[in-house]
């Protein structure tokens, strides 16, 4: 059987669950700090990101309050790294999932390997993928576009590349490493990256909208051409 392996952020969960369960995070450590509700907290943060995104968040919500340290700045930083997400995957991506449960799945995700392995406890994947790759694990140079962790994917099935298909929505940096070595890949559109347009290099085989498009006749079609 082919082998399935999906990106995580944006393609199976949206990112900004994460984003906004962290700013849940930090708004109830700061809460008893600057004696504003969480909530209102938490509020003014999503309202923030929504214009400015999430550079400055901190920053701001602890100067709108007279609070700014580099000290507390680094402590909300903490609060949201090491909080325990509450996430949930796309509707599709769980359909997805249940869909080809009897297939050889992976997760390959770039990121800070803590963060990343809390989102992967939190999503309802343990039993479902066969291993989670947190490429953060075997070096920063070894994210994206990097295709070390696709080649221990092809290792551990005893299969090759051809009869590896990856699913992401990054286009700058998640087909540009695999495809030259014969990884099959899919583009997911959704996310920060639905609109960008990419070279040859950079663009996926395949472009889908929703991942209920991966079927298995999609994927032999895929695989035959
Ligand atoms: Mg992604």
């Amino acid at each position: 059987m082919p082998v399935l392996v999906f990106d995580l952020d944006d393609t199976l969960y949206p990112e900004l669950n994460y984003v906004h369960s962290g700013f849940r995070a930090v708004a109830a450590f700061l809460s008893p700090l600057l004696a504003v509700p969480a909530e209102t907290l938490a509020a003014g943060m999503v309202a923030e990101e929504a214009v400015l995104g999430r550079g400055q968040v901190f920053d701001n919500v602890l100067r709108q309050h007279g609070r700014w340290s580099k000290a507390l700045v680094a402590a909300c930083l903490r609060a949201y790294r090491q909080h325990r997400p509450t996430l949930a995957l796309f509707a599709d991506a769980e359909r997805c999932l249940t869909r080809f449960a009897e297939w050889p799945l992976y997760l390959v995700t770039d990121g800070h390997k803590e963060v990343q392995a809390r989102k992967v406890a939190a999503l309802p994947l343990a039993g479902r993928v066969r291993h989670a790759y947190l490429t953060n694990r075997y070096g920063r140079h070894r994210a994206k576009p990097d295709p070390h962790v696709f080649e221990l994917i092809c290792r551990r099935e005893d299969m090759g590349a051809a009869e590896v298909i990856y699913v992401g929505d990054n286009v700058r940096k998640d087909f540009v490493g695999i495809k030259p070595l014969g990884f099959r890949t899919v583009r997911i559109l959704r996310g920060n990256y639905a609109h960008l347009t990419a070279d040859a290099a950079h663009e996926a085989d395949r472009s889908i909208h929703t991942l209920d498009e991966l079927t298995t006749e999609f994927v032999a079609a895929l695989l035959a051409s």
